[in-house]
């Protein structure tokens, strides 16, 4: 049940058309993994927050450094030196102290996915690197878990909403990784915050199951020209390696 505080914290939230007591509700009971917290993974992190979600798992290795100052809105110059999840952590606690927040300091691989995304309702894939992302479309396929992919790239992003075994995956539509991919991206913390908060509410969306979600689309955000555009993909591949 929501206590008479949740109910008060959230009221803002309650009175939009579909999304009432039973969804918040939803959100309370559920847990989401988001992988790394830096320019898309904080500002999911604390939209998720915001919106009262039940338990955030966060997962990402490392200290925070003076250049990823730009779009690391969970964490301040002071912290420059110390673990990204801790602060991230400490940052969320004193934003909504009902959450759970559970830390990893390290990023994802094989070997440590299972532990990390195991207990996840829902994944937010934010990791910028293809090998991350591909190692978190196979566990939400083989833990049927629902997967959010956001990416982005200077000015442009990308988000994906998977329901394994409904719609194409990961792999569907990148059979192999792009062989173009830089480590280092040219990067604005507002491109990065927009695309994340449509991660978010398709996110929300599709776990409270309520109002209409992308699935089976690529939205495709274009912050020079300010369009949003909604791809149209095609069935799961049946050869594809991830869904079969
Ligand atoms: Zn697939």
């Amino acid at each position: 049940m929501l206590t008479e505080s949740e109910k008060l914290t959230y009221s803002w939230q309650l009175d939009v058309p579909g999304f009432g007591e039973s969804e918040q509700l939803t959100l309370k009971n559920s847990t989401a993994l988001v992988t790394r917290v830096g320019g898309l993974g904080g500002p999911v992190a604390l939209s998720l927050a915001a919106a009262g979600i039940g338990k955030l798992i966060l997962a990402h290795a490392g200290n925070l450094r003076e250049d990823d100052l730009n779009r690391q809105i969970l964490m301040s110059r002071d912290h420059v030196g110390k673990s990204r999840v801790q602060c991230a952590a400490q940052t969320l606690n004193r934003f909504n102290s009902s959450i759970d927040v559970e830390i990893f300091d390290e990023n994802i691989t094989e070997e440590n996915i299972d532990k990390i995304a195991g207990n996840a309702d829902i994944i937010f894939s934010c990791a910028p690197l293809f090998e991350e992302r591909f190692l978190l479309n196979e566990a939400a396929i083989k833990g049927g878990k629902m997967l959010v992919d956001c990416a982005m790239y200077s000015m442009e992003g990308q988000v994906m909403t998977i329901l394994p075994g409904i719609t194409p995956c990961l792999k569907c539509i990148y059979p192999d990784k792009p062989t173009q991919w830089e480590r280092k991206f040219p990067v604005i913390g507002a491109v990065s915050s927009l695309v994340a908060q449509i991660g978010v509410i398709e996110g929300i969306k599709l776990l409270c199951n309520f109002q209409k979600s992308s699935l089976g689309k690529l939205i495709r955000i274009d912050a020079s020209s300010m369009e949003v555009k909604k791809i149209e993909l095609l069935p799961k591949r049946v050869d594809c390696l991830a869904c079969n």
